[in-house]
């Protein structure tokens, strides 16, 4: 059983992935985070973002991997080779140059191997941009996830701002959502335009505007879809500790 969950950032994939995963026993693959961890390694030695084969070269030598905690479905930690890269795959540097380097023909040819060999014939609900459309095209379920422009910012703002530590502090709140937005219409763009395997909804994809809806309730819908093709799951991956994130914040 494949479940593909493709959608722009902050339409909820990540939190949506990881409580479907939780609830149906499965493995959880989030393949944002392999074209991630090939930026941070860009960034880090100065490769040209632009440099297609040093790029591809990183990709195809370094081993990227996932450290799941025996019986929980969410990984905790995520290394580039023996680096620990967690943090930094999150950081703005590395949201600004994973998408100059997920458009790269070679890197996504690499990166699209490694996950179908990650997957190799185990359940999993995976996370992406392609998952339904490239990667997957033969997914039990496919599902795509949308949210307005604005409550997307507003989530992944909020999602920002928790693990800065800095709160809700209120009065911040508008200039860290105008500036989430302008960045993340930015990657939209791009994301949206590229040449190879652009964001796009598969044909066979049930889309969900998540704009008003909780995570659970969109999780739920998931899980309904399963029982709806018949999907026989027998995933025996826990849920584990959520990540400490508001439930419905995390994007
Ligand atoms: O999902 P996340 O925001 O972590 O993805 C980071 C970036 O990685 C996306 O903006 C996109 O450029 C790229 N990506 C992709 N294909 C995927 C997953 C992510 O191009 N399957």
């Amino acid at each position: 059983m494949i479940i593909a969950i493709d959608g722009p950032a902050g339409s909820g994939k990540s939190t949506v992935a990881k409580a479907v995963a939780c609830r149906l026993g499965l493995r959880y693959l989030d393949t944002g985070a392999m074209y991630r961890s090939v930026a941070v390694a860009a960034l880090a030695r100065g490769i040209a973002l632009d440099d297609e084969d040093a790029l591809a070269h990183i990709a195809e030598k370094e081993h990227i991997s996932f450290e799941h905690t025996e019986g929980r479905s969410q990984p905790s930690r995520v290394f580039l080779g023996a680096e620990d890269v967690t943090a930094a795959i999150r950081a703005p540097e590395a949201d600004v140059a994973v998408s100059a380097v997920s458009r790269l023909f070679k890197v996504r040819e690499v990166m699209v191997a490694k996950q179908r060999e990650y997957v190799r014939g185990q359940s999993i609900v995976a996370e992406g941009r392609d998952i339904g459309t490239v990667v997957f095209p033969d997914a039990d379920i496919k599902v795509f996830l949308t949210a307005s422009p604005e409550e997307r910012a507003r989530r992944r703002a909020a999602e920002r701002s928790y693990d800065a530590g800095s709160g809700t502090d209120p009065d911040a709140a508008p200039a860290r959502q105008a500036e989430t937005l302008a960045a993340l219409l930015c990657r939209d763009h791009a994301d949206s335009t590229r040449e190879v395997s652009p964001l796009t909804a598969a044909d066979d994809a049930v889309v969900i505007d998540t704009t008003s809806m909780s995570t659970e309730e969109v999780a739920e819908r998931v899980v309904g879809l399963v029982g709806e093709v018949g999907g026989a799951v027998a995933g025996d991956v826990g849920c584990g500790a959520m990540s400490g994130r508001p439930f419905d914040e995390g994007c």
